[in-house]
């Protein structure tokens, strides 16, 4: 029998989400933003989330103080550190008042009449939490406002936890943040450091012993300049009456592992579950009186770990490190839902596979004592969790022999056209007989009220499915008749029937399973629900094929049929661990593909499958992205090339940036791909103009997040814009995104001007 260690392990915890089991904190930021409750209800509700989530983290060494958030994280650091964009500066109201105005803007008809617009939001590392982007120029100075932070200390430290303030250091904040200007975000860090360095002192005062400082800009490729940064910044911060844990996530520390092992800082933090290979090397480069916090439960995912392998492996490194070694998650848990137990509807066994935040703290506290007090502590909890490891690996639920053997047989031929773009384009030409400048829309159209209330009606079983097929075929014949009178060329269904693009898809494969409560954040108040793809994908039936036969039935237009491409719906999801995302996507692109061709044998000619998250999937260094591109762009080839010359394949991806990826979207070789860009005046083609990229594009002529109706003359001026850089033969005309979140009432006018302007332009020849 394996001894215990001689030494104590502590326990601790990197974040919480916040945003409640049933999205508490959404209801009660909503019925504030709406006039309906005070500023007091607000913060009453905020103070309770947090006494609840600390609650749930009782007994841990350390619980993390500051992780709770109004809105974001990155916002509250910006404020602690006096750092608000000018255009906010000197407007009246409270400091909520001002944080609000940052994170969501006021347009001028608000109560205030100040016009604000909101800080930029992008996405936290390679994750689909979204931040609110620190702000700099010359003018920048900063200053300590620690109110915050010194709140829910006292709070937690009254409700009789052991508390651990979170920061986001630094360097990581520098490098979030965008330059307003032509000012270098790292010519602030003389400015920025004394700020921290007072915080530290101050927190010291309060008697706080361990501060978290997250960096998970060391997981990333870094410049030397940004490397030196981190140096000066922690000889700066390395006199502070407190102990920094050094905090790193979501990879490999890398090329940036020597740096982050030599910083004057009392521990480090490392991903476990992401750099476990890079454990052994920190544990030989690491000053024997640093501490080591291991992140040996994953916080990226909904599964349980393996908890008996973990040990097997953390025992031996718990040994060599005594009391230096501490262990949490692999990051904040904020990536993944609150607690399963909220799960009324998940069968027995697949539940048994599940954890979420709670249930990951829990596999903490055991391998937290097994580590202390020996395996024998904890004999019931492994062995159950062995059971549910043992039926996840062998049940028939997850593994489908006819899948695996689909994916054995894939071959480069299965990703290949029949013929190269020059010889299809002649024969769709023939086939389709569209104009000069035709016109399309990306898929969507408004989710009106009506569709929604008979979505929920037949969701809560008050409507049958005979019933809601008739109201949403009246919805899709009502979006064809406004498309035949405005004159689009290529025609849409208008996606009524979907709730959203890869749940729409998720809810018909096979291996996939679906949540009540497993919302994450995504920004501010909007939380998504990832599906769960647990298992070996495959279709039992067809999935759009009569929605998208009955549109075609009601026109002589050709009817595009609307897919969600295979990478994006990966991205989407959470995946399995047991597997490489590759080969899930793999079977993935196989059931769309069976999907083209369902929709190909229909008599229907043009394709889309949008790939809105292709992008997305990025790792985050650099030397990853080959690798990634290359089997993401070899999934989208499978799902979309099993067809004849004569079928148009589109896709459409919702960002406007191009210049690294150029080449695997050229490798892609869709006939054609919309993509945004009426907000960049059209700059963003020159990528596809110095790529000499060879096919089709629809680059959005207008922005569909705004209620706007665009111009004829705008449109035509950006579209004359796009024929300086592509060939007028090769240019489609459409909006930047789907219309879904717009009204019929915006949507007519803008999509007649769009019309008009295609007419204008051909007028030009
Ligand atoms: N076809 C989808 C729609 O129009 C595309 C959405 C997206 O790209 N995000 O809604
Ligand atoms: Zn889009």
């Amino acid at each position: 029998m394996r001894r215990p260690t001689e030494h104590k392990t502590l326990l601790h915890n990197l974040g919480f989400p916040r945003i409640g089991a049933r999205r508490e904190l959404k209801f009660a930021q909503e019925a504030f933003w709406k006039g309906e409750a005070t500023e007091a209800a607000l913060l009453g509700t905020a103070a309770d989330l947090r006494q609840q989530n600390w609650q749930r983290q009782a007994g841990l060494d350390f619980v993390p103080v500051g992780d709770f958030s109004l809105y974001d994280q990155v916002l509250d650091m910006s404020f602690t550190l006096g750092n608000l964009p000018a255009r906010i500066q000197g407007l009246e109201g409270s400091e909520l008042d001002q944080y609000f105005r940052v994170a969501r803007g006021r347009s001028a008809n608000d109560a205030d009449d100040n016009a604000v617009h909101a800080g930029e939001m992008t996405k936290w590392f390679d994750t689909n939490y979204h931040y609110i982007v620190p702000e700099f120029s010359a003018e920048t100075c900063f200053s300590l406002n620690p109110a915050r932070l010194l709140t829910q200390l006292a709070e937690a430290r009254e409700q009789g936890h052991n508390a651990k303030p979170v920061l986001i250091g630094p360097i990581t904040y520098l490098l979030l943040g965008k330059s307003k200007d032509e000012t270098q975000p790292l010519s602030l860090l003389a400015q920025l450091l004394p700020v921290y360095a007072e915080l530290l002192d101050l927190l010291a005062e309060q008697g706080v012993e361990w501060v978290q400082i997250d960096e998970p800009a060391l997981v990333t490729d870094l410049s030397p300049e940004w490397q030196d940064a981190f140096r000066t910044a922690y000889a700066a911060l390395s006199d502070s009456g407190v102990k920094l844990l050094l905090t790193t996530y979501f990879g490999q520390l890398g090329d940036n592992l020597e740096l982050a092992c030599s910083l004057p800082v009392a521990g480090l933090h490392l991903d476990a579950v992401n750099a476990r290979a890079e454990v052994a090397s920190v544990i030989r480069q690491l000053a024997a009186d640093k501490v080591l916090s291991l992140g040996v439960v994953n916080g990226r995912n909904i599964w349980k770990t393996d908890l008996s392998a973990l040990l097997d492996w953390l025992e031996p490194v718990a040994q060599q490190l005594g009391k230096r070694l501490w262990i949490a998650p692999s990051c904040s848990l904020l990536h993944v839902p609150v607690d399963l137990s909220s799960e009324q509807t998940l069968d027995a066994e697949f539940h048994s596979w599940l954890a979420f935040a709670q249930q990951k703290l829990d596999e903490l506290r055991v391998i937290h004592s097994a580590l202390n007090h020996g395996r024998d502590s904890v004999v019931a909890e492994l062995a159950e969790n062995l059971a549910a490891l043992n039926s996840r690996r062998t049940s028939h639920r997850v593994h489908n022999p006819r899948v695996q053997k689909a994916v054995g047989a894939i071959d480069a031929a299965l990703g290949e056209r029949n013929s190269p773009y020059p010889q299809r384009v002649a024969v769709q030409r023939e086939k389709l007989k569209l104009p000069l400048y035709p016109t399309t829309t990306i898929g969507s159209f408004p989710q009106t009220q009506g569709i929604r209330q008979n979505r929920r009606a037949f969701k809560r079983g008050e409507l049958d499915a005979g019933e809601y097929e008739i109201r949403m075929k009246q919805e899709i014949e009502f979006s064809v008749k406004q498309q035949e009178a405005l004159g689009l060329d290529v025609l849409v269904h208008g996606e009524a029937e979907r709730n959203d693009m890869v749940e729409y898809f998720g809810e018909q494969l096979d291996g996939y399973a679906f949540s009540q409560f497993g919302w994450v954040q995504s920004y501010g108040s909007r939380c998504v629900k990832p599906p769960i793809l647990f298992g070996d994908i495959s279709r039992p039936n067809a999935m759009t094929v009569e929605w998208i036969k009955y549109a075609q039935s009601l026109t002589d237009k050709p009817m595009k049929g609307m897919l969600t491409g295979p990478v994006t719906i990966l991205n989407w999801s959470f995946v399995r661990d047991d597997q490489p995302r590759s080969l899930s996507c793999q079977q993935l692109a196989l059931a769309i593909r069976d999907e083209v061709q369902d929709l190909e044998a229909a008599g229907i000619n043009i394709i889309q499958i949008d790939e809105a998250a292709l992008r997305e999937g990025l790792p985050l260094r650099r030397s990853q992205w080959n690798e990634y591109l290359s089997w993401a762009v070899e999934s989208f080839r499978i799902s979309a090339n099993g067809v004849s010359d004569t079928t148009q394949i589109h896709t459409h991806m919702c960002y406007s940036e191009f210049n690294d990826i150029i080449e695997a979207i050229a490798q892609m070789d869709a006939d054609v791909i919309t993509i945004e860009t009426s907000r960049s005046d059209m700059e963003l083609l020159d990528v596809f103009d110095a790529f000499h990229y060879p096919n089709e594009i629809g680059p959005g002529v207008y922005d569909i997040h705004s209620p706007n109706i665009p111009s004829v003359e705008q449109m035509v001026k950006l579209m004359r814009l796009a024929a300086q850089r592509i060939p007028a033969e090769r240019l489609w005309v459409n909006p930047d995104c789907g219309l879904k979140t717009r009204q019929w009432s915006e949507v007519i006018p803008a999509l007649q001007n769009m019309v008009e302007a295609a007419r204008v332009l051909r007028a030009d020849r």
